[in-house]
């Protein structure tokens, strides 16, 4: 019997992992910067929570949810993306009678049943963001500042911010009406999915993929056009925000994302690297969704990064940086340099020096030659008579300096300390 990992899911092994990390303590480091807190929600949930805040008529919905009956027969769905989570959390806590702005940022795995392709999976891992209790724009700029300086300390370059704003509550209606008129009179060209999106939510049609709908919408109205004083304000506040945080960025006014609860601004960062599946992160203002989950109004905005497509750029950049060699291999020779060898391993394993032994009485030769192919930066070798003199060899396999060091002294030795890690 042969096993296999489920189409579209993927195991993330070495040495990727390590770029994984990497990632994961950066996003760690500049998060809490900005005052930012790790938040860890359940990866399943109520089925209600993801249809009321996506939208019925979205994608996600409709079509890429792992939904499924618990052995109680309630509707549970494995989280297609963080944001209701958080904000169930944020509500069913209280975090809302805590000083405002809260800030909370999240990783682990989502779940969309969608076709598998390049930068495109069914457990896909994110990591988000989301601040709750400030309307005004500089909160929107600082967290594109959050992110680009995220993706600075991982030198990243050739992104795109692209920013939008999508109205609200009461200028979207007049938007939506222009666009459904708009695409009255072509309703027979639309694909079967935009057909019913024209009926139920025209912004919908915005955001699909099929290359007609894509040629269908050339002309259509931009949302831009259509925002209320407020909304305008708001949008033009954040452009001269950006302006000021020198963050270079485009307009897109056909950018309305997949998920109904966003309002006015919306953003994706896109990579000339990516080719097809070019946005590496996305987000927007919520300002309604946290009343809509039963807690007090909150203006929010948050916004969440593709880890694989990340992990790709990374990785296409530069093969090197993924390496994790020990520092030390520990060659021993009789079962007396075998035991010895361990003490001294587990002292240097203390002091935070990654070590490695020798196994299954291999010889000498095939000990350094499994030295090498890990990429130990020192070899020690230990013998009888080491133990005899209490004196050690050591070896830089680096650069094939070599010397003598005592027994009692190795975790002292100075190669460890000198070197760049
Ligand atoms: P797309 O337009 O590519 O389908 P989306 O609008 O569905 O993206 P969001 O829900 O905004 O994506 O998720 C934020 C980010 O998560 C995306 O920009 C992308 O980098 C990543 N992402 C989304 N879906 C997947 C997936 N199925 N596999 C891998 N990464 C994904
Ligand atoms: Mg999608």
């Amino acid at each position: 019997m042969k096993y296999s990992a489920l189409k579209g899911v993927h195991d993330i092994y070495p040495p990727d992992i390590y770029i994984w990390q990497k990632v994961e303590s950066a996003a760690e480091e500049v998060f809490s910067a900005y005052g930012f807190h790790e938040l860890r929600v359940p990866i399943i949930e109520s089925t209600d929570i993801f249809v009321r805040s996506i939208g019925e008529t979205t994608d996600i919905v409709e079509k890429e949810m792992y939904t499924f009956p618990d052995k109680a027969d309630r509707s549970i769905t494995l989280r297609p993306e963080g944001t209701a989570p958080v904000v169930r959390s944020y509500v069913e806590n209280h975090f809302y009678n805590l000083p405002s702005p809260q800030k909370f940022y999240y990783s682990g795995p989502m779940f969309r049943y969608e076709r598998p392709q390049k930068g495109r999976f069914r457990q896909f891992y994110q990591i988000g963001a989301e601040a709750f209790g400030a309307s005004e724009p500089k909160l929107d700029a600082e967290i594109l500042s959050m992110l680009k300086l995220f993706f600075e300390r991982l030198d990243i370059t050739g992104l795109t911010f692209e920013v939008n704003s999508i109205g609200c509550e009461k200028c979207r209606p007049d938007y939506k009406k222009a666009l459904s008129d708009f695409f009255s009179k072509k309703t027979s060209e639309l694909c079967p999915d935009c057909k019913r999106r024209h009926i139920n939510n025209p912004l919908r049609i915005l955001d699909c993929k099929v290359d007609s709908c894509i040629e269908l919408r050339k002309g259509a109205p931009q949302v831009t056009d259509y925002l209320c004083t407020e909304c305008r304000e708001h949008f033009n506040g954040l452009l001269s925000f950006l302006k000021l945080l020198n963050i270079t960025h485009k307009i897109n006014p056909n950018m309305v994302r997949g998920l109904d609860y966003y309002t006015r601004t919306t953003f994706e960062v896109t990579s000339e690297h990516l080719g097809a599946q070019k946005a590496v992160a996305a987000g927007g203002r919520y300002d309604r969704l946290v009343e809509e989950f039963g807690g007090p109004p909150t203006p929010a905005i948050g916004f969440a990064i593709g880890m694989e497509r990340l992990i790709t750029m990374i990785k296409d950049r530069n093969k090197k940086e993924i390496e994790q060699a020990p520092k030390a291999f520990l060659a021993t020779i009789g079962s007396r340099a075998d035991i010895e060898g361990l003490s001294i391993a587990e002292k240097l394993r203390a002091d935070g020096i990654q070590v490695e032994l020798g196994y299954g009485n291999a010889s000498l030769k095939s000990q350094l030659r499994r030295a090498d192919k890990l990429g130990a930066n020192y070899v020690f070798i230990i013998g009888d008579d080491e133990l005899k003199s209490g004196i050690i060899k050591w070896k830089n396999l680096k650069d094939s300096s070599q010397g003598e060091i005592g027994i009692k002294e190795v975790s002292g030795f100075q190669g460890f300390y000198n070197q760049q890690k």
